[in-house]
Formats: C-alpha cells, structure tokens, sequence
C-alpha cells in the first residue's frame, strides 16, 4: 500500500497523519501552531521518526491562507499575507519537502477538505463538489473536473457580500476588509460580538439561529447558482449545530424559489447539502488526497 503524507495546517493547530486512505492510518500527531520555526520543526520531526516504518512517497498540505498557489510564481508555495505573527511571507511548502525530500503540494485548508470528501466522504461522485467551514473564520473551496479550484488567487467565499438588512441585524460585521461580508456576518465571532455570548451557548430557539441560517442560505444559494455544484458541504464548529442544517436547507429553497430545476434541491435537498462524511478529519485526509493525485499525475 502506497502510503502518504498529510499535514493539516491551521491557524491554531497542526495535525499530521501518514495514511493511505481514511480506514488506513498508520500514525498521527498533533499540536499547538506557535512558530513557523517551532511549528514546521514538529512536523518534520514526526515524519522523520516515522520514515523508516512508513515511508511516504509524497506529502500533501492543507493550508490556512492565504497560499500562493500559483507554480510560475517565485512565491509559489508560501503562505501569503496572513496576519498571524511571524507566518507571513513562510515558504510552507520548500521548507517541508526540502527536509523530509518528499515531493510536495500545497493547497489551502478548504479546497484540502472539498478533495477529502470527494475522494472518500460526503462528496464522492458530486463534481462540482463545494465544501464550506463556517467556524472562527468562513471560508470556501471546490472540486471542479476532479480537482481543487484554484485562478487568479484561489476562492474567498467567506468574503462574498450578502444582502444585509440593517433595521432586521443593525450589527455592522467584523471583517477587517469588507466589515458586513458573509464571514463577517456569520462566523463565530459574529455571533458572540452581536449577541454578547459565545454562539455555543445560545439556546436552541434564540433568534440568532434564524439569522445565521439565513446568511448561510443566502451564501449556499448564491454558490449554487455560480457553480451549479452537485453537493455543498457544510463543515466548522457553528455548524455543529445540527439543528442549523433544517433550517439552512428549507431557506435555500424558499431563496431559490424554483429557479434552479433539480430533483437535488426540489425533492432530495437533505441530500443536497450535508454535513461533511468524514468528520473532524476532511481536512488532513484531504492533504492525503492532494498527495494521492501529486503522485499520480507524475
Ligand atoms: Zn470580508
């Protein structure tokens, strides 16, 4: 068995598995993002003390961005301008396929979970596949063809501006860029700055649930009506609450109005947009996945 590698790079943790696929992993660590020094330090310990039992023959990385994804780019491989001390400007992935002389590839953390879950979960032959996290952050990646979107960047769903209705949420957003954009409406720090409590401790039946399913909804139907995806995959801890998938898939509906003429939506919308099959690990086995189709294509 053809063994990978796969590092799931956050913004507050790192996990690295080495697998083959989901029902195969042969060892996984994981640990607090503190340096880049420190932090890509760990993570090529790990394949180190592991390479003589389980040697890889590639290594895949899901990405917090932004990423330069761009191969004719000098910065191709480096994680960009993120705000997150000391990691602007970090050459992620030379750094760790020069130590660990891997070949590597990099992509950014959602389009590693929107590969994951049309490889082996909830997006197996859906193509366009979309995967969205709606946590800390909102962000959004794709399956087009088989494989992740990438362009002129790669996609920033989460800063699609939505449709805000001021007398209903007289809460101005908090993105730094566009302040009332989707993540600045709806990720979990919306919720706690507009309500005063963190979203995990609002009760069932607060409005603030009906709110957020409507930003959801209005972002799910905008995607579906961009890219015409035959799955949407809803991921992240605000949507942990599964009672928010209900009320996101009968909004859709309602928003589209009967325009988009699928029995997917029109009939079997619960299968339409789901919550991801492969858990908490979308993201990492998606890294396995990017390192899969690496060495396939070679
Ligand atoms: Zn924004």
């Amino acid at each position: 068995m053809t063994l990978f590698g796969g590092v799931e790079a956050g913004g507050t943790k790192f996990v690295c598995i080495i697998a083959s696929k989901p029902d195969d992993i042969r060892a996984e660590t994981r640990f607090p993002t503190t340096t880049p020094a420190e932090t890509l330090g760990r993570v090529i310990d790990f394949f180190q003390r592991n390479s003589r039992r389980y040697p890889i023959s590639a290594l895949g990385i899901s990405c917090f961005g932004p990423v330069d994804l761009d191969t004719s780019s000098p910065t191709y491989g480096y994680i960009t301008t993120t705000p997150k001390p000391g990691w602007a400007q970090t050459d992620i992935l030379h750094r760790l396929s020069d130590a660990l002389k891997t070949p590597a590839i990099l992509d950014t953390d959602v389009n590693g979970a929107a590969l994951g879950e049309y490889r082996w979960g909830a997006g197996q032959g859906a193509d366009p596949c979309l995967y969205l996290t709606i946590g800390t952050g909102i962000g959004g990646g794709g399956i087009v063809n088989g494989k992740p979107i990438h362009g002129l960047v790669h996609p920033e769903m989460g800063h699609m501006r939505l449709p805000h209705d001021w007398q209903a949420d007289p809460f101005p957003g908090w993105c730094p860029y566009h302040g009332d954009c989707f993540e600045g409406l709806a990720a979990g720090p919306a919720l706690e700055k507009r309500w005063g409590r963190r979203g995990e401790t609002l009760p069932k039946d607060h409005p603030a649930w009906e709110l957020e399913a409507r930003y959801i909804a209005l972002a799910v139907s905008n995607l579906v009506v961009a890219f015409s995806p035959r799955k949407i995959i809803l991921g992240g801890g605000v949507m942990a609450n599964q009672q928010l998938f209900t009320r996101v898939r009968e909004e859709v509906v309602r928003l589209l109005n009967g325009y988009v003429q699928s029995p997917a939506i029109l009939e079997h919308v619960d299968e339409y947009i789901v919550p991801p099959g492969l858990g908490a690990r979308s993201g990492v086995l998606g890294a396995i996945a990017l390192a899969e189709q690496l060495v396939l294509r070679e």
